[in-house]
């Protein structure tokens, strides 16, 4: 089958059109992605971010495609989030998504993870999370609906070593928005969460472009490429349609085949005493 040319950005369906949405870790990576993908659909995005800086060049990037709004933000603090959700009401007139996708992550052994920096990955990651999905669901509660999506990842399920805080984070995050789905399905509110594997971002360069790591794990990914940000913002943007209006609850594994099993390449040794 022939390639689909995968620089195409324009034609993207209509879904969001109208809809005033929030992004946390909008200002680069994955974030980014995602609030570009819905500005393309039609919304009004909020980017939420820490980081000033990133912050504005992704508002100088992001502002001719259609309305955006920037918010510094910590999302480990109940009132930024608070103060993004009412930009996204106040100049755009409802909140309608809520990508919930600001996170932190390093490498840690478990016998050399402090209590500080435990405690630091969970605010960030699970209660900066548990923030956003709640104040989202009250306000949309308010507005008689929306969706939303927050990023988690395959470490929720499919652990690596040295990421006993940010895997217990992410894992948690998954119970969270589970748990979020069935006791908001009846406030016409759909929550959801996207499992990404290896996206080349700047919290994933350091093995990505390894010369000798970079192309040793690619090995393991039955897709045979890493993922880009735009694979998970276009999850995102299905998971915040009307396309997914009977999908809550979900978790949809964005990791090129990473997690399904081994890949072929990786079986082709013979095992020890066996014929071929
Ligand atoms: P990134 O570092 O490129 O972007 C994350 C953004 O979040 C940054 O702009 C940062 O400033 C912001 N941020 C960090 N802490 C914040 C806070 N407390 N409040 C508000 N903003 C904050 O990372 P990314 O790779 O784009 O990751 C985005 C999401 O995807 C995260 O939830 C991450 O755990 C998840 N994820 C990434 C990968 C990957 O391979 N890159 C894999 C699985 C899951």
């Amino acid at each position: 089958m022939a390639r689909e040319d995968r620089t195409v950005t324009a034609g993207f369906p209509a879904r969001q059109r109208g809809r005033g949405a929030v992004v946390t870790g909008g200002a680069q990576g994955i974030g980014l992605a995602i609030a570009r993908r819905l500005l393309e659909e039609g919304a009004r995005v909020v980017v939420a971010d820490l980081d000033q800086g990133a912050l504005k060049r992704a508002l100088d990037e992001l502002a001719p495609l259609g309305e955006v709004a920037g918010v510094r933000a910590d999302v480990s603090r109940r009132e930024d989030v608070i103060a993004a959700i009412d930009v996204c009401r106040e100049r755009f007139g409802s909140l309608d998504v809520f990508a919930s996708n600001a996170a932190t992550a390093d490498m840690l052994p478990l016998l050399e993870l402090s209590e500080e920096a435990w405690r630091r990955m969970i605010d960030i990651n699970l209660t900066g999370a548990f923030h956003c999905i709640q104040e989202a669901a009250r306000e949309m509660r308010r507005g008689g609906g929306g969706s939303i999506v927050a990023t988690a990842s395959t470490n929720a399920f499919w652990v690596e070593a040295n990421t006993a805080h940010y895997s217990a984070s992410k894992a948690g995050l998954v119970a969270l928005v589970k748990t979020a789905a069935i006791e908001l399905g009846g406030e016409g509110i759909r929550v959801n969460a996207v499992a990404p594997g290896m996206v080349r971002t700047r919290l994933t360069r350091f093995l990505t472009d390894d010369p000798v790591e970079g192309p040793r794990y690619l090995e393991r990914i039955p897709r045979g490429r890493y993922a880009e940000p735009e694979d998970v913002a276009a999850a995102v943007a299905y998971l915040a349609s009307d396309e997914a209006d009977y999908v809550t609850g979900e978790l949809l594994v964005v990791d090129g085949g990473v997690s399904v099993g081994v890949p072929l390449a990786a079986t082709e040794e013979p095992l020890p005493g066996a014929e071929r």
